[in-house]
């Protein structure tokens, strides 16, 4: 039978006991074993260590040892290190404000001794030796050990069962703990870190240069697929690593983001990334980053959460806009004409080509690594030498208008159906070759085989070509409803649609106030007939409500012009000529980011000539 009364039963308020409050703050703090790790490795931290090394027993269930070389904790002071609310790391609201431990809650020992065994061993500097102090019977003994800190966790849960319960296996419980230290060691370059798993060294990361301990923790290959950034603006310095678009994953498992070098999860900052990354990103692609924000401590209130794990910014609108911008240049290394930029002197000859594959016949497809956007970038560096903005003759001879050109521009004669080959010597993409399976066009250039998927390719011209038309006037034109929808709104409807009713009007979208709880929405962006209006109204409220209005405009935009694209571009299955092929291919070298089309999905492939000479078991 459960003692726990009858919710009824009324019984006389009382103080809770000690032992009770740290075990209900240990609910909160002390989720498995990886959150210990955290708590711990943050003390160390904290403790200016230059070492830290983490040992754990049955994923940290059984035993989570870490060690320092930090300061050390005093013997006089050691029983207060594991009592709730005590902590050297501030004194005053002044100094919680200013804090730049990643401690200062005071409660982290306390609520680990309250769920499981603890024993703390620590040598300050001035100390002759060390003391080992046990956290449930407060026994204090001398003890052996350099200066720093050990604190030794076993049994997690031993006593709250039903806590124990919801552990996983011992295999999960390490790659969370595991994850735990990565996190921390991400930030810390300067700091050496060590994992131990049941007597096995499972990780070792030696101080270094914040480069190298990327490379590291989260592998060459997401480092070697990753743009640098290192961008201030306003009060936001922002510094690290985005993945490029093809180094996306199903999962969100490798984005790092960190303020003032506290690994935090933030709403605001996952969107502003990801609207960075809207244009070249097919949406349930998930990228990798590595972000550092660092700000004035006054401008971000880090006391929201009991585990630190979010923020609260003071001003949301300013680190959206910093992330967001800091990202999308990262990505955009070939903006402002660069892609155009005659640069073909100094640029390498090329992608750097895999070794030639084993002599067992690798498939086509496992040979065709697709080159990095900055690649990309320094090949499409030649002008093409002719205008090409217009069709070819052939694309007026088939009578058919070429999709995506315009045809009231002048045209530029090309001068025959067949350019000659040195020409195609100078065009990235080469001369085209054939089409294949009516979806992708074939092309040789210096390098071997180019293989473009025209239907991508084409929709990414006309996106960039809208896109660009549209330029910076920003108004959709607005179609007025016969009969206004009205819907029932929140209050932080209500209020967004006030707050920003210019934008609304920009996007084409015009609500009204019905009552104090009903909005009706006037008109519509005449582009998009067939949405739902409400939904549309709503969702755009949302994100009027979260972000920076801006971005909101800009992104509306983009998502029309890529339903536009889809439409104006050249289906698959349409027969091409050469010279229609040909014009792509200029086409291509002359649009931005012109290397995936605006899901996200590439392009064009090269296959060198070393590739297929492997294919082929030929030598050279
Ligand atoms: P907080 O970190 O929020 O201060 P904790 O409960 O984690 O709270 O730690 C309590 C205090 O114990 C810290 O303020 C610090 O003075 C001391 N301490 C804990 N771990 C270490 C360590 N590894 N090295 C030195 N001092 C430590
Ligand atoms: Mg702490």
């Amino acid at each position: 039978m459960s003692a726990v009364p009858q919710a009824s039963t009324r019984r006389p308020i009382r103080d809770l006991p000690d032992e009770l409050i740290s075990q209900i703050a240990a609910g909160e703090v002390v989720e498995r074993p990886a959150s210990v790790v955290r708590e711990l490795l943050d003390n160390a931290l904290d403790a200016g260590c230059t070492q830290v090394a983490v040992r754990l027993a049955a994923g940290g269930v059984r035993q989570i040892v870490v060690e320092d070389d930090g300061c050390g904790i005093e013997r006089d002071e050691l029983a207060l290190a594991v009592r709730r609310h005590a902590t050297s790391k501030i004194t005053t609201l002044d100094e919680l404000e200013h804090v730049n431990t990643m401690g200062f809650r005071g409660e982290a020992l306390a609520a680990v001794a309250s769920v499981a065994t603890l024993t703390l061993t620590s040598r300050a500097a001035s100390a002759a030796h060390a003391w080992r102090l046990d956290a449930r019977s407060g026994e204090l003994q001398p003890a052996a050990r350099a200066v720093g800190t050990t604190v030794e966790v076993r049994e997690l849960f031993f006593n709250t069962p039903a806590r124990r319960k919801f552990l996983k296996t011992d295999a999960t419980e390490l790659g969370h703990a595991l994850e735990a230290v990565r996190r921390h060691a991400l930030a810390r370059a300067d700091v050496n870190f060590s994992v131990w798993h049941d007597g096995r060294q499972v990780a070792h990361w030696r101080a270094g240069t914040p480069a190298q301990r990327w490379r590291d923790v989260l592998g060459a290959e997401v480092v070697d697929a990753a743009l640098p950034l290192d961008e201030t603006h306003g009060n936001v310095r922002l510094h690290g690593l985005v993945g490029t678009p093809q180094a996306a994953r199903s999962r969100a498992d490798a984005q790092y983001l960190y303020v003032n070098g506290r690994f935090v999860r933030d709403r605001l900052v996952a969107h502003a990334v990801r609207s960075a990354y809207e244009d070249v990103l097919h949406g349930q692609r998930q990228p990798v980053y590595a972000l550092f924000i660092e700000i004035d401590p006054l401008r971000v209130d880090v006391n929201v959460h009991p585990t630190k794990i979010e923020v609260r910014f003071r001003d949301g609108r300013e680190v959206h806009q910093a992330v967001r911008h800091a990202v999308e240049n990262a990505l955009a290394p070939s903006r402002a004409g660069g892609s155009l930029a005659p640069a073909a002197a100094t640029a390498p000859p090329g992608p750097t080509p895999p070794p030639p594959a084993a002599r067992s016949g690798t498939p086509v497809g496992a040979l065709a690594p697709m080159q990095a956007p900055a690649q990309v970038s320094r090949t499409f560096g030649t002008q093409s030498r002719f205008d090409l903005r217009e069709p070819p003759p052939s694309w007026r001879a088939a009578g058919a208008r070429a999709p995506g050109f315009d045809a009231d521009t002048p045209r530029t004669e090309v001068a025959s159906d067949e350019p000659p080959y040195d020409n195609a010597a100078a065009w990235p993409l080469g001369r085209a070759l054939a089409q294949l399976g009516g979806a992708y066009v074939l092309a040789e250039n210096t390098h071997g085989l180019v293989i473009v998927d025209m239907h991508a390719a084409h929709e990414r011209i006309v996106y960039e070509r809208l896109k660009a038309s549209l330029g910076t006037a920003s108004l959709l034109e607005a179609q007025p409803l016969l009969i206004p929808a009205a819907f029932d709104a929140t209050p932080q409807e209500m209020a967004a649609a006030q707050a920003h009713s210019s934008t609304l009007v920009q996007l084409g979208l015009e609500l009204t106030p019905l009552s104090p709880r009903t909005l009706a929405v006037r008109s519509r962006p005449a582009a998009l007939p067939g949405a739902d209006v409400v939904e549309l109204a709503r969702s755009v409220l949302a994100d009027l409500s979260a972000y920076d209005a801006s971005s909101v405009v800009q992104r509306a935009q983009h998502d029309l012009l890529a339903t536009m694209a889809c439409h104006g571009a050249v289906r698959a299955h349409r027969s091409l000529t050469l010279p229609e092929m040909n014009a792509l291919l200029r086409e291509m070298e002359r649009t931005e980011r012109a290397d995936h089309c605006n899901h996200g999905r590439p392009t064009w492939r090269q296959i060198s000539l070393r590739e297929l000479d492997a294919l082929f078991l030929r030598g050279r």
